[in-house]
């Protein structure tokens, strides 16, 4: 009995939160004025490679996602000349609550609301209040080959990426936190979730080109370049991307 009516608590918080982050997201995608994106770094192994790489974080390094997707909303018609606008802000020392890994979906909506708890209570006040919240996680490549999968909260305005602490990981971050971040505005995966392959036709940059393989460019939620039918390559930064007209349906930039 107890657990039902936890459950149900769970579950009517969990609604009020998604109507009104909801309400929220079709206003942004709206796109009737700047979005204001705020990055914030986290040191998240601890490790001094992590903290030098945030030290040398330069703000104008995380504003090339502006510039990205300005180029980008122009290309598909959209008339602002700066659709979004990134700040980076002061570094948090607190880590987000991990990530669940499977454990079903009231798991992924206690998380979903646990990482609302933390970034309410960790995040910075900055200059601009944000539209969208970035926490960019980083850690030491020397010590770990691979990093926790990334997530966007669709529809919570707040997306988390694990990076490695790299400058020469630093397009391919790039790439990952745009991705994050194209996920709060409603864009969804275009990749298939068994084999990481992009789905054809959405998740290809180029779907028409001929012959199909190799293509040259990612298709930014597909997030991989399909060199053949089982291959694909993940693109260095964000030049070797584009947002095809699927994702920027889903976000608002195409009506139809
Ligand atoms: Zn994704």
């Amino acid at each position: 009995m107890y657990k039902y009516l936890r459950i149900g608590i769970l579950l009517f918080i969990l609604l009020t939160v998604a109507v009104s982050a909801w309400q929220t997201q079709t206003k942004l995608r709206g796109w009737k004025s700047t979005l204001q994106v705020a990055v914030f770094p986290i040191n998240a192994d601890g490790s001094p490679a992590s903290q030098r790489y945030i030290a040398a974080l330069d703000a104008s390094r995380v504003e090339a996602i502006g510039d990205y997707l300005g180029e980008q909303a122009k290309h598909h018609g959209l008339a602002m000349l700066y659709p979004v606008r990134i700040s980076l802000g002061p570094s948090i020392l607190r880590l987000p609550p991990p990530q669940p890994y499977g454990g079903g979906i009231l798991n992924a909506m206690r998380w979903s609301l646990e990482m609302r708890w933390w970034a309410w209570r960790n995040t910075p006040a900055t200059a601009i209040r944000p539209d969208v919240r970035l926490y960019l996680l980083y850690y030491d490549p020397a010590t770990r080959a691979v990093v926790p999968d990334s997530a966007g909260l669709a529809k919570g305005q707040l997306g988390i990426a694990h990076l490695f602490a790299s400058p020469r990981q630093h397009g391919s971050n790039l790439v990952v936190a745009t991705h994050e971040l194209l996920h709060t505005l409603g864009a969804t995966d275009k990749y298939d979730q068994g084999n990481q392959q992009p789905r054809f036709p959405e998740g290809y940059a180029e779907p028409e080109r001929k012959p199909r393989w190799p293509q040259q460019m990612a298709e930014i939620m597909a997030g991989r370049i399909p060199v053949d039918e089982t291959h694909a390559n993940i693109p260095e930064n964000l030049d070797e991307t584009l947002i095809g007209p699927q994702t920027a349906r889903e976000i608002g930039w195409l009506k139809n």
